[in-house]
């Protein structure tokens, strides 16, 4: 029988998981079946603990129950931990739940491989200091871009990511968190990791933050690009949206559940299409 996997959310029926895990199957030869599923909200545990007894060997999660599913796990990667927020969930035979965050590295992997951009050594803006930005710290620093400045309108938050992660610093590598109003720049790669965009908004991010060179990256996609997308190009900005770390993010989940690795390019083309 074929091995099950879904992903867990509220709502969920928007979620591009299932197309996307479907054709990492297919392309890699893999036999699996991956379904969405509705948790109802005050039943985030109970749905996990329901879909174990059933047989399925991991899961996704996504809004709202990141927060849960780290609290829920029985074990952390370290980079779950660094997050404080769980994506991917692996049901052990014996029984454990494993807690894993891909987000960060799909991050990452969209920047390195889909766009071809180095981070070694580079200026790095990170605009938000909320759950995917906190999950996309590690992941960069470990890609050892020389600075990483972390700007959010509260900026204790900022303030707070900083302080967390200082201790995994590189040598020579700069960490820092400041106000909107105190980026400086041009930056090599800007990501925006603030939830503006889903309110049809952009942060108050200065021009001054973008140059010709610079890779701007929204975490958020769609069919029409983001006003920071729009703003960024306006810059000479080169503008990337979300769906390649969304595909990314997914990969990274298929290698830890199927042991293989599939190749994202082919099919982060046929979803964008499908937008
Ligand atoms: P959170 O709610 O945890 O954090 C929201 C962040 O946005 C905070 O830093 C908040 O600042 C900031 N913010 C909200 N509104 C504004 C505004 N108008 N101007 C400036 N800053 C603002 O959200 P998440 O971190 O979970 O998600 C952020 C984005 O990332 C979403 O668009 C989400 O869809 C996307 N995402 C995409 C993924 C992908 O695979 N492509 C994966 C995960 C997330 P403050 O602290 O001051 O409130």
């Amino acid at each position: 029988m074929s091995e099950r996997y879904c992903v867990i959310g509220n709502p969920i029926a928007h979620s591009k998981s299932p197309e996307i895990h479907a054709a990492f199957a297919l392309q890699t030869g893999q036999e699996m079946v991956y379904e969405r599923c509705l948790a109802p909200l005050d039943e985030f545990d109970a749905t996990v603990r329901a879909l174990i007894a059933a047989g399925y060997q991991g899961a996704n999660v996504t809004v709202p129950f990141k927060l849960q599913a780290a609290d829920l796990a029985d074990r952390l990667t370290e980079r779950a931990r660094a997050a404080g927020a769980v994506n991917t969930l692996v049901f052990n035979s014996s029984g454990g739940i494993i807690g894993d965050n891909t987000d960060g590295a799909g991050l990452v992997g969209d920047i390195t491989r889909n766009a071809g951009v180095e981070l070694a050594g580079k200026r790095v803006l990170l605009l938000g200091a909320g759950g995917a930005a906190r999950g996309a710290v590690l992941p960069l620093l470990a890609a050892l871009p020389a600075e990483l400045t972390i700007a959010n309108r509260t900026l204790a938050t900022a303030d707070a990511l900083v302080e967390r992660f200082a201790s995994q610093l590189a040598q020579d590598q700069r960490l820092a968190a400041c106000a909107f109003d105190a980026i400086g720049g041009p930056y090599d790669v800007v990501v925006n990791a603030t939830s503006a965009s889903l309110l049809d908004a952009m942060p108050p991010v200065p021009a001054g933050a973008f140059g010709p060179g610079t890779l701007a990256l929204d975490m958020m996609y769609g069919k029409a690009p983001t006003r920071f997308m729009v703003f960024a190009a306006a810059q000479g900005a080169l503008a990337r949206d979300g769906l390649g770390m969304l595909v990314e993010q997914a990969a990274e989940a298929f290698l830890l559940w199927r042991g293989a690795r599939p190749d994202t390019a082919a099919i982060l083309d046929r979803l964008r299409l499908a937008l």
